[in-house]
């Protein structure tokens, strides 16, 4: 293992990959304080085929870049590879992820060790805000079938 000295220290970009469905201010939470760690994030948008289809992830990374527009050294991309592949695609160095719960935690570390593996790619993640920690994609997703309003978790996009 090496450490590089401080004075060539890189500009880091990181990804902070999901399916974001939807992206909800829990993740908005993690991507702004990612910003205060790393120079530049892509968000990107993936296809997780576990959890549902492919057709609407044009829609979704156009919700996001309005949920976004006032951040800097922000972009939104989608992509269809593997995380790892799509992460030297953009140059990024690092992995963003969030953990909510024990749960989060188990599944979050096998995917950085896989990650490590399989490209050599680092992944840091912050813990949830404890007041946004309850909040998911899918609990949103289960709200919104059932006729609730979610605005509340989502980011305000004008
Ligand atoms: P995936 O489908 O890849 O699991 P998600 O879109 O569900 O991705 O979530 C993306 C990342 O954001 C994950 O690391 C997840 O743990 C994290 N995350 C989701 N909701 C929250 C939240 N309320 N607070 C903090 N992190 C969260």
């Amino acid at each position: 293992m090496t450490v590089k000295s401080l004075e060539d220290k890189p500009k880091v970009t990181a990804l902070f990959p999901g399916s974001f469905n939807p992206f909800t201010i829990g993740h908005l939470d993690i991507l702004v304080r990612g910003l205060n760690l790393f120079d530049r994030i892509v968000v990107g948008v993936g296809y997780n085929s576990q959890k549902e289809g492919e057709e609407n992830i044009a829609g979704r990374v156009e919700t996001i870049k309005k949920a976004v527009m006032n951040l800097p050294r922000v972009e939104v991309k989608p992509y269809h590879t593997l995380t790892v592949d799509f992460a030297a695609e953009i140059g990024a160095s690092v992995i963003l992820r969030g953990i909510r719960s024990v749960a989060d935690f188990e599944y979050e570390r096998n995917m950085a060790e896989a990650n490590k593996k399989i490209g050599g790619i680092e992944t840091v993640i912050l813990t949830a805000d404890p007041q946004l920690a309850y909040i998911s994609s899918s609990l949103v997703r289960e709200l919104e079938n059932f006729g609730y309003d979610i605005g509340k978790f989502l980011p305000p996009t004008d």
